[in-house]
Formats: structure tokens, sequence, C-alpha cells
């Protein structure tokens, strides 16, 4: 579907064989089709600007290696860019607390929030061997309480009892209290999402976390959003202290820029992706395979 990035720049830089280093005029006609790239993966604009600046300035003056063409080695230093910025490991959740640790999921309405929080209850339950419990405080659509009940039945984790007519900030009141009771490891508290970010969201979800008071704070965020994505990660990120990102529907067409986008702008590390809609459908950050499922 896409011509790769080593396609489009042998093109470029077949004339080039030969010489000594990457002059700048080379590299940036070069950069032009990492742009173009870049945008195709859906990595925002301004973050696609910023990257290609980045990797111009490490690119220019450096020598052509003889084993590889000149459109492979500025493939493998964008590559490289890409890796560095997307961060070189898989980062663990810090649930390294007294317990119970807080986990608050953030995001929009559609997102894959609430599938994400029993995907990861249920890993940390059986690869983490936690004891793990859920509860929903979107008491905006009717059916999200009993959403996560259901999946809590299908995956074996617990979830707080449904009380109607309670209020986000007194469900996780309650959910904080029932954990330490009844001595579970962690606590995850699905917020609200709605269809597009508003200000009464935001307030609510900042009510919870200061009574909360999360140990991670994960938003998710649907790849397949693309360029929007980055407006999403923006709004939360001003509103609350995020400490990490999950992707979400990286099983679909996403080339994953969205990824880099989110990485650059909430400065945090995406510590999952989402793969599926099965609940084991749930990856930890690869920024090799992902850096070059955006190159193509
Ligand atoms: P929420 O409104 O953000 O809580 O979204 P839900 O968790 O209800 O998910 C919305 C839909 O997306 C559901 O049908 C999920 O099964 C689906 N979904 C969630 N994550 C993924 C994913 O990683 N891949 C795919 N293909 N579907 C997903």
């Amino acid at each position: 579907m896409f011509e790769s990035l080593s396609d489009r720049l042998g093109g470029v830089f077949d004339r080039l064989r030969g010489r000594g280093a990457l002059s700048e005029a080379d590299v940036r006609e070069a950069m032009r089709e990492v742009r173009v790239a870049l945008l195709e993966a859906d990595v925002a604009l301004p973050v696609a600007r910023s990257f290609v600046d980045k990797v111009t300035e490490q690119a220019v003056g450096q020598q052509v290696i003889r084993s590889v063409t000149p459109g492979q080695q500025v493939v493998k230093i964008v590559h490289d860019g890409l890796v560095e910025m997307l961060g070189s490991d898989a980062v663990d959740l810090n649930l390294d607390v007294t317990p119970p640790a807080v986990v608050m999921m953030v995001g929009l309405q559609g997102s894959g929030k609430t599938t994400t929080t029993a995907k990861i209850a249920k890993r940390l339950t059986e690869k983490g061997r936690k004891k793990v419990m859920m509860a929903s405080l979107d008491v905006a659509r009717p059916a999200a309480q009993e959403q996560l009940r259901v999946l809590g039945e299908q995956t074996g984790v617990a979830t707080l009892p449904i009380v109607v007519g309670q209020q986000p900030v007194d469900i996780a009141r309650r959910a904080l209290q029932a954990a330490k009771l009844q001595g579970f490891d962690v606590v995850m508290l699905d917020t609200a999402g709605r269809l597009h970010v508003d200000a009464q969201l935001m307030e609510e979800m900042k009510a919870v976390a200061r009574v909360a008071e999360p140990d991670e704070t994960l938003l998710v965020v649907d790849a397949l959003t693309g360029q929007d994505a980055v407006n999403v990660a923006r709004s939360f990120s001003d509103q609350v202290e995020l400490s990490g990102v999950v992707l979400t529907r990286m099983d679909g067409d996403a080339r994953g820029g969205a990824a880099l986008s989110m990485r650059a702008v909430t400065g945090r590390p995406i510590k999952f992706v989402g793969v599926g809609e099965k609940l084991d459908a749930l990856d930890t950050f690869d920024p090799r395979r992902v850096a070059g499922r955006i190159l193509g």
C-alpha cells in the first residue's frame, strides 16, 4: 500500500554513490521524503517537523559508509532517531508502593479505555500475581459500570459492587477503602469518557485524581485517530499528570505514527499497545517494531 522509505530514498541518493559525506542539500532533499513518510504514518505535523529537523542535524556531514547506500544510511539514522524518541525500552507500570497501588485510566469514549482496564487487570492478575480490583467511575453512560462488571466476570478480576446514584469521587473513595480493607494490591479506576474533550469531564477527572492520588495515570488513545490523537493527548496532559500512554487498535491499519506524537506531546512512555478485542490482546510497547512500522 505504501512505498517504503528505503524505496523513496533510493532515487534521491542514487547520484550520491561514491561521495564522501552526506551534504546538507542531499539530506534536506531526503528529509522531504522522510516527512511525507511520517505524515502518511499519521505522525502529527508539528511532531514530524521537529523530528525531521533533529535528524537532519545528525545526518549532515556523516561519512557515507561503504557497505550501505546513502539511502539505507539515512533510513538507519531515521530509524534510530525514531527508536530514541519512542523510548528505548519497554517501561513497566510503577506499582511498587504501599498497597493498594492506584491506576487511573483516562481517555475519550470509544478509545478502548474500559477494555484496556480489564486487559491490564487480567495481566497484572495472571502475570504479576497481583490481587486487583476494578471500579468504574463512569456514571454518565448508564451501561458503563455494568460493562466493567461483565469484563470482571470474564477475566476473573474483582469489581467494586455498583451503587446506583453514587458520584465518581465517592466511588473512588469507596474503591480505595474497600481495597485497603480487603487487601488488594492494585485498584484500577476507569474514569468516564466523553465523545469530545470537555471541561466537565476534566474537572471530574481532576477531582478523582485529588482523592485517589494515583500511582499511574494512563491515557488511552486510539491509534487510528491519527492526527487527532495529538489534540487529545495535549488536552489531557495539560489537566492531569499522566504517567504513561496506552495505544489501542494497533491491530488495525494504523502505521503507528500516533505513538511518536503521544510521546512528543506528553513526554511520557507508551506502556502498552492494544492489539485486538480479546482480553489478552495487550502487548508491551516495542519501540523498534513501531519505528519499523512507521517507516513502512
Ligand atoms: P471506552 O469507551 O473507551 O471504554 O471503549 P471500550 O473499551 O468500550 O472499547 C470500544 C470498542 O473498541 C470495543 O468494541 C472494544 O472491544 C474495542 N477495542 C478496544 N481495544 C481494542 C484494540 O486494541 N483493538 C481492537 N481491534 N479493538 C479494540
